[in-house]
């Protein structure tokens, strides 16, 4: 481990955060499926992180029960009642949009389900390859809405400005003319209830 991810598992603990350090996504896959019991919940939110560790599905395979609002064949009504569901469930996991050195933790949400879950789930898992660490918080934002939602809205077909030219105008992208990706923003700097929030770092570039 590095100087720089060891001072940032340091500054999680600070924080009451338990911060997993793994050298690759097979490591954080393995440890992930050891720390959620089989009896556990899941809800997760759309990331591309979790979809490139194939959790959910391995999840789904050996009997949790899992909230998956990306099922195919659902209407709106049950997508929006399995986000509902997963953010209550006993085991949350979701990836940052980007980490500060300090440790603080940056999520860009558009319907509001991750922000519920990961602030206020019973358990919390976070997944972030170490691509997501920046050296501030405000760098953590930059990066959060120039970088990362541009991406995600090409991934994901959203009709926003920055879809079209991979830059953010936030002040034109409203309501009716856009579908605003970027409608709730999450920093988490602190836990009261230690090790409710666990974050594994992953020594690869994973997601975006
Ligand atoms: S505010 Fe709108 S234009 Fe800017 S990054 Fe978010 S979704 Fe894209």
């Amino acid at each position: 481990m590095d100087k720089k991810i060891e001072t940032l598992v340091k500054n999680w603990q600070k924080r009451n955060i338990q911060g997993l350090y793994c050298g690759n996504k097979a490591k954080a896959k393995e440890e992930i499926l050891k720390i959620i019991p089989k009896s556990g919940s899941i809800g997760f939110s759309g990331s591309v992180t979790i979809t490139e560790l194939g959790l959910a599905d391995e999840l789904e395979s050996r009997g949790n029960k899992v909230f998956n609002q990306y099922k195919s064949g659902i209407t709106q009504g049950e997508n929006l009642e399995l986000r509902k569901l997963g953010s209550q469930a006993d085991y949350y996991l979701a990836s940052a949009n980007a980490i500060s050195e300090k440790g603080e933790l940056v999520f860009f949400s558009a319907y509001g389900n991750r922000i519920a879950g990961i602030s206020y789930a019973k358990n919390v898992i976070v997944v972030a390859g170490i691509n997501k660490i920046t050296a501030t918080v405000d760098e953590a934002l930059s990066r959060a809405r120039e970088y990362a939602t541009p991406l995600n809205c090409k991934r994901l077909n959203w009709n926003t400005p920055c879809f079209k030219d991979g830059v953010c105008h936030r002040e034109i992208c409203l309501f009716p003319e856009y579908k605003r990706m970027c409608c709730q923003i999450l920093i988490i700097e602190a836990e009261v209830i230690p090790e409710r929030l666990k974050v594994v770092l992953v020594g690869e570039k994973l997601g975006f």
